[in-house]
């Protein structure tokens, strides 16, 4: 099949419709495995845990909790170098996401009534780190610190076991890095229950974030209500819009950065231009001939990968915003004038210096974005995902005297006659007080 083929702005609804098809979670035979997991998680707690590892990882854990002292072990281990790039990165992050932080605020009307908003961090968190084929620490540094500037006092990590019966030691040395210590050698949807119920080691939490593969994602689902969690990741995307200021080495680039997470990754350049699509695209045949995860490539470039050649930058823009890519780069003349028109995105990069991989690793803001078109009404992680607001209301009792009549008078409307009564039974003590005093 040919890769990035050149679909015209008429014809390019065909080409997008496999596009928004990919990331479906929709299996019933998954789905119901999944369920049985989960009921014997809730069941059986650690015993299930260890058996279903056995069964899904192919080893059988000796404790399910990985030691400080294995955490510790695993950081000495680690790299100097990525140890150092690693500090780097982290203090980018949290940097960022230090700027999110929302604060309580009060407010005092003049005859001593207040009302407010109280910002409080959940209590527990559960951080799912995919196991598997790959390691990502980056993904851990994303969903953790967050949760760390937010204050979130209790974070527990899960991450299936290797053939050591232990997770990946990177991902150990990470959560070391980042002061976490409680950390358990389980994953896929087994995992999930686990935090979403409890079980002798592991407690249940308020809330679980971090991407997995399709078990993961549906177990998530199916505890959302249970426990809150973030979104459900789809498989990721990237759209490039460029003009003929572009370069097309950089443009090819940045979209094999993204087609070369996996089979079902999607890359689309959205250009006015036909001979920079023509140049991308011998950009790209060039650069997957000799890359090394040229499998994967291919298969997502032949899929879900698309140069659409619009009329004009109108029509691109329209093409853009309909697609609401997970990553956007503006590589046009001007970026800065093309961002009004940008609508939907999870994150943009201006300019052909901002290649996706500076958000990815470095630059600050979360890598973890919503996917699949849901930039439409979603954002990216944030601190906002681990805090609460609780609403504060100290009323007095000249302000219930004065509006306790209306209260009561709505109440009745609703017919709710014991909020009335609780009005009215203040309002009464009120009058007998005054008479006595
Ligand atoms: P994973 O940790 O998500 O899943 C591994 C677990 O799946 C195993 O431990 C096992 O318990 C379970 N499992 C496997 N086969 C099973 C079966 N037949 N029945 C029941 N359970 C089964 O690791 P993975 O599989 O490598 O997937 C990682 C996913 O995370 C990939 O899809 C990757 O793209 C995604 N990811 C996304 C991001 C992001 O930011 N969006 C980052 C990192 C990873």
């Amino acid at each position: 099949m040919e890769l990035l083929p050149i679909v015209s702005y008429e014809k390019r609804e065909e080409r997008l419709a496999a596009l928004w098809r990919r990331g479906s979670l929709f299996d019933p035979e998954i789905e119901s495995a999944v369920q049985e997991i989960l009921h014997q998680v809730q069941q059986r707690g650690d015993a299930a845990l260890l058996e279903l590892t056995e069964q899904f990882d192919g080893v059988r854990p000796a404790a399910l909790r990985v030691s400080e002292e294995e955490l510790a072990a695993a950081f000495a281990a680690m790299d100097a170098d990525l140890k150092a790039i690693m500090a780097e990165a982290a203090d980018n992050i949290r940097r960022f996401h230090e700027r999110q932080r929302r604060t309580s605020w009060f407010v005092e009307e003049e005859d001593g009534v207040v009302l407010g908003q109280r910002i409080v961090p959940l209590e527990r968190v559960g951080l799912y780190v995919p196991g598997g084929r790959a390691c990502y620490p980056s993904s851990l540094l994303m969903n953790a610190i967050p949760a760390q500037v937010a204050g979130v006092p209790e974070l527990h990590l899960v991450s299936p076991p290797g053939p050591s019966g232990r997770p990946h030691p990177l991902v150990l040395a990470t959560a070391y890095f980042l002061g976490i210590r409680h950390v358990y050698a389980v994953g896929g949807a087994q995992a999930i229950a686990a935090l979403a119920f409890g079980t002798e080691t592991i407690p249940s939490v308020d809330k679980i974030v971090g991407p997995g593969n399709v078990y993961v994602a549906l177990a998530k689902k199916m505890v959302f209500g249970r426990v809150d969690i973030d979104a459900v990741a789809g498989p990721s995307e990237i759209v490039v819009l460029a003009d003929d200021t572009a370069d097309p080495e950089f443009v090819a680039a940045d979209l094999l950065s993204q087609a070369e997470h996996d089979e079902r990754a999607s890359a689309v350049l959205v250009t006015p231009h036909t001979l920079l699509a023509e140049a991308v695209r011998a950009q790209v045949q060039r650069m997957v001939a000799t890359a090394p995860r040229r499998a994967i490539l291919e298969a997502s470039l032949a899929r879900y990968g698309a140069c659409i050649v619009t009329p004009s930058m109108r029509e691109a823009y329209a093409v853009v915003n309909e697609l609401a890519p997970e990553h956007l780069e503006l590589m046009v003349r001007d970026p800065w004038a093309a961002l009004p028109h940008i609508r939907h995105a999870g994150a943009i990069f201006l300019g052909p210096f901002s290649t996706e991989p500076v958000g990815d690793y470095f630059a600050g803001p979360n890598h973890v974005l919503p996917t699949g078109g849901t930039a439409r009404y979603a954002s990216a992680l944030s601190v906002d995902d681990f805090v609460r607001s609780q609403s504060i209301i100290a009323y007095t009792a000249e302000r219930l005297q004065q509006t306790g009549p209306r209260i009561m008078r709505f109440a009745e409307a609703e017919e709710l006659p014991a909020h009335a009564q609780a009005v009215a039974v203040r309002l009464a003590r009120l009058v007998e007080q005054e008479l006595g005093s």
